[in-house]
């Protein structure tokens, strides 16, 4: 291929990945590899302006604003992109750069937050106008959206016109959590936070978005001189004193060589803040320097982003093997030769579908680079072709069931196989494994190993029999890895997963689309599971938050499995609670956040009494937080607890409370 055969390639394969990343919210490649790739383009441009293509994503900011789903935004000042570097040897040419202009730069260094930017327009200290970034120059109209984000003002503490603008992003507690529901319900996860940031924050339906629980820092005024404002500094300061939330975590910086410690700091604390971010910002401190340096068409020169380097290691890829889901889902999943990655060791990564695989070309046998995605679910990322041999053959996606063999289906559309074999085993051991596990019943000990073994051996064939296993107690001892003492354990922990509340238990159904957040939403609603079970379809839909998606599968799931549900009543899981029980409880319908690490209690545990006297454990901070139970080295949600004026108790307290 020569020159320009590779330019128009890269074009053509940036834009779509920018596609796939800025309007999908669903890239197919990692930003390593997209940034890489860009770097080639902007290599060869450089050496070969003549083959400069007129849609070029070097002289782009992200991706054009389709028509259609949003109304448009035409930005007075545009939003601009950041140059990128990726070592400290370009931070400090960046520097140079600067000095060799004639300036003397001092800096202003932020974390670099890994979301969505957004505009957020005041008129008379009111918001009227939401937006996202877009190509920099139109935007779209996102303003019910924006005012679903808790932390961002609707009132500022001034009546001014300002136009602000900051990065939405979502926690990573929050997109723990979504994920986990989406999973539990047989939906796709996100792929990162930022993802799941923009595909929330750009639902037409804004209720989705508010449940989403996104938060906001802000960090530009367009056009600061206005208001007196000469310098980043001052910015953040007037930010707060207006009454936006702005990240704290920033430094002023005299020189090069303090940026570069801040950098060098933040690549490791990094990983202990609650959202995540993917680099820091250096700025120009001073505006009136920042004017005269100037701006390319994509963005500032006074201002670069530096790009913390990703967690990726290289590792023989021995064996690509399948997994099936609960609703029948077929993932590949590739055995690795085993690795530590950011701290942890990694064997396993998924490679989502056949897509997936064959678009990167991964083989069985290939050393592969594999890292941790928004550094949570390990993925493999590209091969190296280097070290490919001739022996190795491409993938083939199999036809049949690993388990039960009948033929898998993949719908138009979808990338994902599925078995519909109702009766496939491998579906029945997955639901199994589910209803004990920590998300559902909680059965600790019925681990994923010993659901299969006692599956196999002909013990549970359903989640019934899990509660008749006592009978077997001679038998179970027998087994090899366990012995009386694991078998009791086990056997008791059975017995007291009787007592979990009712949401837990609607959960462990693994009705499709109920996962956690449903479950609880539905116990809330209905006072028993015998309720529940004689409840139609009219009756779910009544219900805010419930479609005609969830209302016809709790509905499909009932009318199916009502022997099985009347069983485990009759085995004594028949959680109830009188609606006047409920509203009598010490924190009923509360909101109550825990942050920082308690001394006596796991999160898992104080949650749990949260749970059971009423409340709600939540993972963010808001207007509506009736109070804050603070432990040691807590980070941001107790700045935010303060500044919304919520009620903080210590652990002590709570425990004092919860003994009364
Ligand atoms: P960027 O993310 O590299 O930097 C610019 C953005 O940083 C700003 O728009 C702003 O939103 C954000 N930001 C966060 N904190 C900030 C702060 N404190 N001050 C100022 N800005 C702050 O640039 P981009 O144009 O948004 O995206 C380019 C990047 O997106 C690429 O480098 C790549 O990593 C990724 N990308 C990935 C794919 C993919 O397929 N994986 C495709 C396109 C882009």
């Amino acid at each position: 291929m020569d020159v320009k055969e590779r330019i128009a390639k890269l074009v053509k394969d940036l834009n779509q990945y920018s596609e796939e990343y800025y309007i999908k919210d669903n890239p197919s490649i990692s930003d390593v590899e997209y940034d890489s790739l860009l770097r080639e383009l902007e290599n060869l441009e450089k050496q070969y302006p003549e083959y400069i293509l007129p849609d070029s994503p070097t002289k782009r900011v992200g991706d054009n604003v389709k028509e259609g789903k949003f109304a448009k935004v035409v930005y007075e000042k545009p939003m601009l992109s950041l140059a990128n570097a990726f070592n400290e040897r370009e931070i400090r040419e960046f520097d140079n750069r600067i000095i060799k202009a004639g300036f003397t730069p001092s800096y202003f260094c932020e974390l670099k937050i890994d979301g969505i930017a957004s505009s957020a327009q005041y008129k008379n200290g009111l918001l009227i106008r939401g937006a996202t970034r877009g190509d920099g120059y139109i935007g779209e109209d996102i303003t019910a959206n924006m005012k679903t984000i808790k932390n961002l003002p609707q009132k500022l503490k001034q009546n001014l016109d300002i136009e602000v603008r900051g990065e939405v992003y979502m926690g990573k507690e929050v997109f723990q959590e979504l994920n986990d529901e989406r999973q539990a319900s047989g939906e796709e996860p996100f792929k990162n936070p930022r993802n799941a940031a923009g595909g929330s924050l750009r639902q037409l339906d804004s209720k989705i978005t508010a449940q989403r629980r996104l938060d906001i820092f802000n960090y530009t005024i367009v056009d600061a001189y206005k208001y007196g404002i000469r310098s980043q500094s001052e910015a953040l300061s007037f930010l707060q004193e207006l009454g936006f939330v702005i990240n704290s975590h920033y430094q002023y910086c005299h020189n090069i060589d303090e940026v570069i410690a801040y950098l060098n700091h933040w690549k490791i604390e990094r990983k202990k803040l609650t959202y995540e971010t993917d680099g820091v910002v250096i700025k120009v401190n001073d505006f009136a320097m920042q004017e005269e340096i100037g701006y390319t068409i994509k963005s500032p020169k006074w201002a670069i982003a530096y790009k913390f380097p990703a967690e990726e290691v290289e590792t023989k890829l021995l064996d690509i093997i399948f997994t099936i889901g609960r609703t029948g889902n077929i993932t590949p999943n590739a055995v690795l030769e085993p690795i530590m990655i950011a701290g942890s060791l990694v064997q396993r990564a998924t490679l989502n579908n056949e897509d997936f695989v064959r678009e990167r070309d991964i083989r069985i046998g290939d050393y592969v680079v594999v890292r941790k995605a928004g550094d949570i679910i390990p993925e493999v990322v590209k091969v190296n072709l280097d070290r490919r041999t001739a022996d190795l053959v491409p993938f083939k996606m199999i036809e049949d069931c690993p388990i039960c063999h009948q033929k898998l289906v993949r719908e138009e559309n979808e990338a994902v196989h599925y078995c519909r074999n109702e009766q496939c085993e491998g579906r029945t051991i997955a639901s199994l494994i589910y209803f004990a596990s920590k998300t559902a019943m909680n059965i600790e000990g019925l681990g994923e190993k010993l659901v299969e073994d006692l599956y196999n051996r002909g013990y549970i064939k359903k989640i019934t029999d899990i509660y008749r296993l006592e009978n077997y107690y001679d038998d179970l001892v027998k087994m090899e890895g366990l012995g009386e003492k694991s078998v009791t354990a086990l056997l008791t922990a059975i017995r007291d997963s009787k007592n979990n509340s009712l949401d837990k238990v609607i959960t462990a159904l693994g009705i499709r689309f109920v996962g956690t957040k449903v479950a609880k939403i539905l116990a809330t609603n209905f006072t028993s599971l015998t309720e529940l079970m004689n409840s139609s379809y009219e009756q779910f839909m009544a219900i805010k938050d419930i479609g005609p998606a969830i209302a016809t599968s709790i509905v499909k799931y009932f009318t199916l499995n009502k022997g099985l549900v009347q069983e485990l009543q009759q085995l004594g899981i028949n959680p109830s609670m009188e609606k006047k029980e409920k509203e009598n409880l010490l924190f009923a319908g509360m909101s109550i956040v825990l942050t920082g690490k308690l001394e006596s209690l796991s999160r898992d545990e104080a949650s749990k009494i949260i749970e059971d006297l009423g409340g709600i454990p939540t993972s963010s901070v808001s207007k509506k937080t009736a109070f804050v139970i603070v432990g040691s080295d807590a980070g941001s949600k107790k700045e935010k607890a303060e500044s919304l004026g919520i009620k903080m108790i210590s652990e002590e307290e709570f425990l004092k409370i919860i003994k009364r």
